[in-house]
């Protein structure tokens, strides 16, 4: 039996989900859907958004609405027009093959007269945000008597966003309500008393821990002065070259001048922010979800209810000041299993935010040092290789020009021609990062400094060097996969820990790079680590771990002199892929 149906799911359902590729439920539907089939249960549902809660309520839904009845039996109520029409466009697709099932979307910024007239229509489930709502039901252009069921999706959300006084209207003047569905990424006490005042014994089901992060996202967070954020930024981008991404900033004025300093040095980026018009949030979201954009910056209440799947990393150019906010930041990356990354900008007086999320959210933030100038180079000069190998030459004559290509390179090496392709993309890019200061800044400077001071005294090395090599009772070890094979920060911790049965707490940082990684194990434990993982293979490669002698050495600061440095790069900015 299909594990669909064996939830309870009737045949339409289970086809509409098996054509679009759903193979088994997700958590949240395995435990919701039993419930709320019986469409008498009040039902809270504690899950992030990509957990696959829209199914879990929507097919459900779908099989209870009578489709001979042509009035409103179902309400689902979101905070915003965007993810309104997600709920409206996936339970499209679910009702694929069930008839006379009718949908609407109901939501701010668009015609209302034109919103009544589909109403009118005879629609069974109606997907609303609560402010067009409740001037729905002022205008008597909806009749909540007939609705059986209500659903608030994001609750938590909706509350942030002061629609508390809309929800009770709506939970009042549902009379006749048979069951009432609440989802929400955390429980604080505000969405606890709408359960109370309006929920009868109602069934809770969580999926994670309450109040914890997306397990596959990776936290990593970047020490730096105030005066070089934007510096940090950029460096970020620059060494993720295929970055999906959301930059996050407190402010609409920071969203709008990062946007512009970034897109005038040829940075595919745009900005969200409440001055914008519907249509030109529309326009840029449009952009952003078919890819032709690669960068977002927003601030949090014009990006309340993205959904867009894929993007690989959230930026906080600010860390939030209220801790739920980085859920829901950081919640924008990491969906539907695949994984992501969350960085966070950090002035050194930030970090006791950063420990207080780590409480919160139950998930360990990684401390990761900005990348030097020579490493962005370095990055983006391979992923410039890694893309020209992939070039697709099968298009085109190219072969009929080869001869005479050939005569015309005939005295040229094979590492001209490289250097020569290189200087032509990098040059300008190079000269951006020639001179690139340091940006990392001490984490904890009384620490720092105690440190420095005995080191110092001993070695004469510099600050940094000095908080590389001291003796913290780790040693590092050399591993030699990395981002090339297919690993991001969280996947490769849980395969080492994996493959040697080593508890997360023997683990200090993890350094990695796209052919090899560092990491920092405690002393007593590397042995044991090196002994399960050497030797082994992996995607057809004999894995090498080793004790990285003489303490640690970037790769980076191993490759090529200056001057063949010097002739790699053009424009500043290269495109993402
Ligand atoms: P949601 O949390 O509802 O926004 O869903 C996140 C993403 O997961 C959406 O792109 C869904 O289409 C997808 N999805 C939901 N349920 C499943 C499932 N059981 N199997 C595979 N993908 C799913």
């Amino acid at each position: 039996m299909n594990a669909f149906e064996a939830l309870g799911l009737n045949e339409q359902l289970v086809q509409a989900v098996t054509d679009l590729g759903f193979e088994t439920p997700s958590e949240i539907q395995q435990k919701a859907i039993p419930i709320l089939l019986s469409g008498t249960t009040d039902f809270i549902g504690l899950a992030q958004t990509g957990t696959g809660k829209t199914a879990a309520f929507g097919l459900p839904l779908l099989q209870l609405i009578d489709p001979s009845q042509r009035h409103a039996q179902a309400l689902v109520v979101c905070p915003t027009r965007e993810l309104c029409l997600q709920i409206t466009n996936d339970l499209e697709k679910f009702k694929k093959y069930s008839k006379n099932i009718f949908t609407e979307a109901v939501y701010g910024g668009a015609s209302i007269t034109m919103q009544i007239r589909n109403l009118k229509k005879g629609v069974q489930i109606v997907v609303a945000t609560p402010g067009r709502l409740i001037d729905l039901i002022e205008r008597k252009a909806i009749d909540l008597q007939q609705v059986k069921y209500v659903v608030l999706d994001e609750a938590d959300e909706m509350l942030n966003m002061g629609f508390r006084d809309d929800i009770d209207f709506v939970l009042k003047n549902t009379i006749n309500r048979e069951s009432t569905w609440l989802f929400s990424a955390t429980m604080p006490p505000e969405v606890r008393a709408i359960s109370k005042n309006y929920m009868d014994s109602p069934k809770e089901v969580t999926v994670g821990k309450k109040n914890s992060g997306n397990a596959n996202i990776d936290h990593q967070y970047f020490v730096v002065a105030q005066q070089h954020r934007f510096e940090a930024l950029k460096r970020l981008i620059d060494f993720n070259p295929g970055m999906y991404g959301i930059i996050f900033t407190r402010t609409k004025a920071d969203a709008q001048e990062i946007s512009e300093r970034l897109a005038k040095s040829g940075y595919e980026i745009e900005a969200l922010h409440g001055d914008l018009t519907q249509q030109q949030r529309d326009k840029v979201m449009g952009r952003f979800r078919t890819k032709n954009l690669q960068l977002l910056i927003a601030t949090d209440v014009a990006a309340r209810g993205i959904d867009v799947d894929g993007v690989t990393h959230v930026i906080n150019y600010e860390l939030p000041d209220d801790m739920e906010v980085y859920t829901h930041r950081s919640g924008r990356t990491g969906r539907a299993g695949k994984t992501g990354i969350c960085l966070s900008i950090c002035h050194s007086k930030e970090i006791y935010k950063i420990k207080s999320l780590e409480r919160m959210i139950n998930a360990k933030f990684h401390k990761v040092d900005v990348p030097s100038g020579k490493e962005v180079c370095r990055k983006q000069f391979f992923h410039f290789m890694d893309t020209l190998m992939q070039a697709d030459v099968s298009h085109g004559d190219y072969e009929t020009f080869l001869p005479d290509l050939m005569e015309k390179f005939a005295d040229v090496s094979k590492e001209e021609v490289l250097q020569r392709v290189a200087a032509l993309e990098f040059n300008q890019f190079l000269k951006y990062y020639e001179n690139a200061e340091d940006l990392n800044r001490n984490e904890m400077r009384g620490d720092r400094r105690q440190l420095n001071a005995k080191d110092t005294r001993n070695t004469g090395r510099t600050e940094r060097s000095d908080f590389r090599r001291r003796d913290n009772g780790y040693t590092r070890l050399f591993i030699n996969l990395g981002t090339k094979d297919g690993f991001y920060k969280a996947s490769f911790l849980q395969f080492i820990l994996d493959e040697s049965n080593l508890k997360k707490e023997v683990l200090g940082k993890i350094d990695m790079r796209e052919m090899n990684s560092w990491v920092e194990i405690d002393k007593a434990e590397a042995g044991r680590m090196i002994n399960a993982i050497d030797g082994k293979r992996y995607n057809n490669r004999t894995i090498r771990m080793n004790e990285a002698d003489g303490g640690y050495r970037r790769p980076a600061d191993d490759n090529g002199s200056r001057d063949r440095k010097k002739s790699f790069a053009p424009r500043e900015r290269r495109s993402f892929s």
